[in-house]
């Protein structure tokens, strides 16, 4: 599947359209969901133009690939949710309903989640 520029992620990306960011550095941005399915819950994207899980495994640069893992963790202390607990999601497409085609992973936390799967849009 090609990368769609005008995805989105991609336009955020470009300051296009506005997010609440939560951190950035070289590699991946982080912000809240526009509709939050937690107390916390932030999109970690990386600035590459990847599709979804599936494209950034396949040809994303190890430095990539360990920036997105490392902010993850950032992003966790930084909202707190470190010591009580997250869920990290990726919905890889069609059958997980990945509605962005922007590789993404969703930060979910904040209060016990149960069993809860997060449904793509
Ligand atoms: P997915 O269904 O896994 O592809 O997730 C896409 C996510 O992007 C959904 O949780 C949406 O709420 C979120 N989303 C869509 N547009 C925006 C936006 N402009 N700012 C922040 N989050 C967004």
């Amino acid at each position: 599947m090609a990368y769609d520029r005008n995805n989105v992620f991609a336009r955020i990306l470009r300051g296009e359209i506005p997010c609440t960011k939560v951190y950035e550095d070289e590699h991946v941005l982080a912000f809240r969901d526009i509709a939050p399915q937690a107390p916390t819950h932030v999109v970690l994207i990386p600035k590459g133009e990847y599709v979804s899980a599936e494209d950034f495994s396949a040809r994303a640069s190890d430095a990539e690939i360990a920036g997105l893992v490392r902010a993850v963790g950032k992003v966790s202390a930084a909202e707190g949710v470190a010591a009580t607990g997250y869920r990290l999601v990726a919905n890889t497409g069609r059958a997980a309903h990945q509605s962005v085609p922007h590789f993404h992973l969703h930060l979910l936390g904040g209060g016990d989640l149960g069993a809860r799967l997060v449904a793509g849009g």
